[in-house]
C-alpha cells in the first residue's frame, strides 16, 4: 500500500468536486471556499500563477511546491533565499542575541534607590 500524492482527488471527475484541504469536505468546483468549514479552496502558484486545489501539494502546470514549511517562512521572513542562510545573517543574529543578553543583564542589575 502506497500512499496516494493524489488522496482525495478522483481522476475521472478532476472538474467536479473539490476537496477542502482542511476537514476533507466535498465541495462543488464552483465553491470558492469550503462549505463546511470556511477555508479557501484554491491557492495560487507563485511561479506561474495557476490555480490549484489546496489539497494538492504541487502546482499542475509547472511542478512547483504550493504549501511552505513553518521553517521556509521564518527563514524567508528573515531574508534568507532558498532556504539557505549566510553567515552574514547568522553572525546578526548572534549579535542581536548577545544585545538582548546585555539588556536583560542590565535591567536585572539595576535597583531603584531605596526610598527615604
Ligand atoms: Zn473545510
Ligand atoms: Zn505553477
Amino acid at each position: 500500500m502506497e500512499p496516494d500524492p493524489k488522496a482525495g482527488i478522483q481522476p475521472g471527475r478532476s472538474q467536479s468536486d473539490v476537496v477542502c484541504a482542511k476537514c476533507h469536505h466535498l465541495n462543488p468546483a464552483a465553491q470558492r471556499t469550503c462549505e463546511q468549514c470556511g477555508s479557501r479552496l484554491y491557492i495560487t502558484c507563485r511561479n506561474c500563477g495557476r490555480r490549484n486545489q489546496r489539497v494538492a501539494s504541487r502546482c499542475a502546470e509547472c511542478g512547483e511546491r504550493l504549501h511552505r514549511t513553518a521553517w521556509r517562512r521564518w527563514l524567508s521572513a528573515l531574508g534568507a533565499r532558498r532556504g539557505k542562510v549566510t553567515l552574514l545573517q547568522v553572525v546578526t543574529a548572534i549579535l542581536a542575541a548577545y544585545v538582548v543578553y546585555r539588556i536583560i543583564v542590565m535591567l536585572a542589575e539595576y535597583s531603584p534607590p531605596p526610598p527615604e
